[in-house]
């Protein structure tokens, strides 16, 4: 649909459910407390949404333990729980469009990636974690003939998925499906920015046929609803993706409640390296779209370009080239490549990390303010700097922002050094056309994921996850389905 002026009409009329759910019933929080969210393209308030606190919280993991004793989806014959997976998946797909508007309205993400990523992304999740339901087996070790040795595989219980505004449906899709494709229960905290897609979800989650409990959705903010989530002693995992520093107090509250196990997907500062021998043209247009992709809202935003010495000029002349097709405006108008960043507080610290830029001597080479015309919403200007080193605080702290910094180096050992020298390890990318370059760079990059003469490519099966205080497990992927299971031996005296 390219249609500007239809997905306006679609804004206008759209009433999203604002109350949580819990045991398959949309409830107003017990407080009857509500927040605000806003629509950060123009700052006006989109909804009124329940505001979860603890006792929602003991309420949702309550019920979400009651149907994972009861069987009713833990003990399901894994054809049947790959049906409604497959459901889901299906009804993903008929309410696209408004799954795709609810994102947009509520954290700025244009409509164009809604379509074409996020939501083909979140259909794939369903599809791939109902795929992998029936291929987890167990073993029958090699023992002495008196015993039967099996190690089998059970869900883990309740699974606590605590997720960022950034991707709201995705992220959400990256940690309930594999979450429910185990067996387990879950209750969903989403971040309190982005609050409405879950309620859609919970919504065709009960159409598909998830028995009412097994999947929960509880709004709120981090400090109580989230908080009380890591705390308590009946959740057996958290799923979380989100900063580096709530993944930190995630850990922290598995040790002080019940000791359950956490799993956590967070910040980066990624690097692409693009040597002399590298494809040039198509280089430049990956470093352009992998730092203004989603605004910079995301984990491996490329905001760090190490390019060698020798393309260093020509490299910052073609990347403002190519910088022109992303332009801020309307996320709701197809032909947006940069919507607004979530918040005002977010666009006030990507500013004032362009503001240290300029004073630890950065030079602005495009952007560096908010765009005029726009100053309702959100909006920062897509963003080079110069001069910089691998010192200043925009080359080592995640701006979370469409801000990147061009970083010369002179050799390989150099660059691969500066792109190491990082408390992060998320994703990053080598440009070269030579294969032992590629793959000894590749090698040496501490980094989860790290591309080759490419940039956010990548399906199902990749483990996306990081090195470092990037976080720890793996989002996607076969090995995520058994992180959400435990192993029992059972061993059988045969006498
Ligand atoms: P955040 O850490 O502020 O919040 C994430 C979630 O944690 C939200 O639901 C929030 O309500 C909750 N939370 C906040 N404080 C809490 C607390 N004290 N106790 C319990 N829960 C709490 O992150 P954000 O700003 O929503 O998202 C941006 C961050 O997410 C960036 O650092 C980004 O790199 C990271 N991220 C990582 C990945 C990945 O795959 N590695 C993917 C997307 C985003």
């Amino acid at each position: 649909m390219n249609d500007v002026k239809r997905w306006r009409e679609l804004a206008d009329a759209v009433k999203p459910e604002t109350r949580l759910f819990i045991d398959g019933r949309f409830v107003d929080a017990v407080d009857g407390q509500r927040f605000t969210t806003l629509n950060p393209a123009n700052g006006k308030p989109l909804a009124e949404m329940a505001r979860g606190n603890e006792k929602d919280v003991d309420l949702a993991v309550r019920a979400a333990r009651r149907a994972y004793r009861s069987g009713v989806w833990s003990r399901r014959s894994p054809r049947d729980r790959m049906g409604v997976m497959f459901r889901i998946a299906q009804l993903l797909e008929a309410h696209a469009e408004e799954f795709a508007l609810l994102d947009c309205l509520d954290m700025g993400k244009s409509i164009s990636e809604l379509t074409s990523i996020d939501l083909p992304c979140s259909i794939q999740t369903f599809q791939y974690f109902a795929e992998t339901i029936d291929k987890v087996e167990g073993v029958v070790t090699s023992t002495d003939r008196s015993a039967l040795h099996m190690i089998v595989r059970e869900p883990l219980g309740v699974v606590a998925c605590v997720t960022p505004w950034n991707f709201p449906l995705m992220m959400a899709a990256w940690k309930v499906a594999p979450a429910l494709a185990a067996g387990n229960s879950v209750v969903l905290k989403p971040a309190e920015q982005s609050p409405l897609s879950a309620l859609l979800l919970a919504k065709i989650f009960a159409e598909a046929g998830v028995p009412d409990g097994v999947f929960n959705v509880v709004n709120g903010f981090g400090e109580d609803a989230g908080k009380a989530l890591a705390l308590h002693m009946d959740v057996d995992k958290i799923g979380f993706t989100g900063s580096t520093d709530v993944g930190k107090l995630m850990l922290i509250y598995a040790g002080q409640s019940n000791m359950k196990k956490v799993t956590t997907e967070c910040g980066g500062k990624s690097p692409q390296i693009i040597m002399p021998d590298a494809d040039f043209d198509t280089a430049v247009t990956y470093a352009v779209s992998g730092i203004f992709i989603n605004q910079g809202e995301i984990c491996s935003a490329a905001s760090r370009l190490l390019v060698h010495e020798s393309l260093h000029d020509a490299f910052v002349e073609r990347f403002v080239a190519e910088a022109a097709r992303y332009q801020p405006g309307d996320p709701l108008d197809p032909a947006t490549t940069v919507g607004p960043l979530v918040t005002r507080e977010q666009q006030q610290r990507v500013l004032n990390y362009i503001d240290i830029g300029r004073k630890e001597g950065g030079e602005v080479v495009i952007g560096g303010g908010i765009p005029t015309g726009l100053e309702a919403g959100y909006y920062v200007q897509p963003t080079l700097f110069k001069g910089v080193t691998d010192k200043m605080t925009i080359a080592r702290e995640e701006i979370f922002g469409p801000v990147a910094a061009v970083i010369p180096f002179k050799t390989r050992e150099e660059a691969v050094a500066i792109a190491n020298d990082s408390c992060y390890g998320l994703t990053a990318s080598v440009w070269t056309r030579d294969l032992n370059t590629a793959h000894g760079v590749a090698r040496d990059l501490e980094s989860g994921i790290v591309w080759v003469n490419c940039y956010e490519h990548g399906d199902m099966t990749q483990p996306w996850g990081g090195y470092k205080q990037s976080g720890q497990g793996r989002d996607k992927c076969f090995e995520t389905i058994l992180a959400h299971m435990q192993t029992k031996s059972v061993w059988i005296n045969l006498g």
